[in-house]
């Protein structure tokens, strides 16, 4: 590695002990820019890594609140505003029991390049709780709600921050966070993304992720002489991104036949029946396992990671960080999967990434695969800015058209840096040099 490169990432690791999730992303990322720090020796003469890999600003904080019980309990909030070179800090929030300022930094950092790579002008951000909404009344979740947003509103704003959903955060949460701003602000802005289309929300947001990521995958796989038309898929997870990457496979022509949850994953030979799936976690707020009272033929197995072990051609990880190891990928590669889309977050280790790559997978990394949601924010916050409203399809083609377009530029930064197919070295790249160019054009700030 280059010597300066790998000297900022030593220090930055040192400096920031018992962050692994963190240190996993900071070592992802920076492994990949080594030949262009060789070609551009101006960026380390402005000792550029060294700023951005320190957040501009790490906001905690305290979120009482009190249960149906009139208990009073007590979370943590974060809200980690990485860079704002190329615009507002954009990113989601997380609510979630593992959540923790490791988590929110690593979600932080990769979210700067994946704003990059969206060509849209937004800084990168991300923030959340160790709430965990799951068994929680509405009552119970709304006042949770509305003290994370006590705090958190003094920071955020249309033109500074725009937080939007991610694990644990749908339409309910953000609608209560985004009342309880425009209660205490006083505005009724684009201060969050993924409103209700009935407050400022944008058609395809809640599809936009899931989509994004087959609309990515349908262009890197066209690319190379291949389609999703035909082809066998496991998506983990079944939350929002991947209820709309299996939507949008099937509706490529793919059969997706696994979907999981934190508790264990389904089988189901004849394709994953999407409205059930549907009914059972965006309506009832069940588990997969209750797939079974729709379908009893199909199988149900405990245990999360077991849905690698179902072949298949294409594999879109859309559930959470670190969700496939490498003994995942092992099993995955023996079982013939030609291609994986990351949905979730850094679902893959850098173990099992390395693995896909020494086997001539076709490899779809987060920051570019599912910048989808992102953009589609991007494309709410527009609307906003203009007061106007584009239809579904408007939205729906501009996703399309920004998803093929992120293939494309990260394909040619790899090339350029003779990186072959190595689409995530292509995606640190040309997600690094927007942001380092805006960041010395601007100065030492
Ligand atoms: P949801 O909360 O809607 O769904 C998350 C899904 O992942 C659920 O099925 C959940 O199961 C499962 N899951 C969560 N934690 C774990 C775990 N520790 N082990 C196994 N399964 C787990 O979240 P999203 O669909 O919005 O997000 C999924 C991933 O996509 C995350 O990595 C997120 O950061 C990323 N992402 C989301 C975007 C968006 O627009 N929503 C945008 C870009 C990335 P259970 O219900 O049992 O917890």
């Amino acid at each position: 590695m280059n010597a300066y490169v790998q000297r900022v990432l030593d220090t930055a690791i040192a400096n920031n002990p018992n962050e692994p999730e963190f240190h996993q992303a900071l070592t992802e990322i920076l492994s990949s820019l080594s030949e262009v720090f060789d070609a551009h020796p101006e960026y380390e003469k402005s000792q550029i890594l060294e700023m951005l890999v320190e957040p501009e600003r790490i906001i905690a904080f305290r979120v009482p609140w009190v249960d149906d019980n009139g208990k009073v309990q007590v979370n943590k909030g974060y809200r980690v505003q990485f860079n704002s070179a190329i615009g507002p800090y954009k990113g989601g929030l997380r609510f979630h029991p593992s959540v923790n300022i490791s988590i929110i930094k690593f979600l932080g950092f990769e979210q700067i390049f994946k704003n990059s790579l969206t060509g849209l002008p937004i800084g990168g951000g991300k923030g959340g709780s160790n709430f965990d909404p799951k068994g929680k009344s509405d009552g119970e979740v709304m006042r949770f709600c509305q003290s994370f947003m006590a705090e958190l509103y003094r920071h955020i704003g249309s033109e500074t921050d725009v937080p939007a959903g991610d694990i644990g955060v749908g339409g309910r949460e953000i609608g209560y966070m985004f009342g309880y701003y425009k209660k205490i602000a006083d505005e009724h802005t684009g201060v969050l993304t993924g409103r209700g289309l009935e407050y400022g929300g944008s058609f395809v947001r809640v599809q936009a992720t899931g989509y994004g990521l087959v609309y990515f995958m349908e262009e890197m796989l066209l690319c190379n002489g291949s389609s999703f038309d035909g082809k066998t898929v496991v998506v983990s997870g079944s939350g929002n991104v991947a209820i709309y990457a299996h939507e949008k496979a099937t509706k490529m022509g793919a059969k997706v036949v696994a979907m999981s949850d934190s508790g264990g994953y389904i089988y189901d030979k004849n394709g994953v029946d999407l409205e059930a799936v549907k009914e059972i976690k965006e309506v009832k707020r069940g588990r997969i396992s209750d797939y079974l009272n729709y379908h009893p033929e199909a199988e149900y197995h405990k245990g999360c990671k077991g849905i690698w072990t179902v072949p298949c051609d294409i594999a879109l990880p859309c559930a959470t960080q670190n969700e496939l190891d490498l003994e995942s990928a092992e099993i995955l590669v023996k079982n013939g999967v030609k291609a994986v889309g990351e949905g979730a977050n850094m679902p893959s280790t850098n173990e099992a990434v390395k693995y896909f790559m020494e086997h001539d997978v076709l490899f779809g990394p987060a920051k570019a695969a599912n910048a989808g949601g992102v953009a589609c924010s991007a494309l709410e916050m527009a609307q906003s800015g203009m007061r106007i409203f584009w239809n579904f399809d408007e939205v729906d083609s501009k996703l399309q058209h920004i998803m093929t377009g992120i293939f494309h530029n990260i394909a040619d930064a790899a090339e350029r840096y003779g990186k072959g197919k190595n689409y995530l070295d292509g995606a640190n790249i040309a997600g690094f040099e927007k942001v380092a160019k805006a960041m010395m054009a601007q100065g030492v700030v």
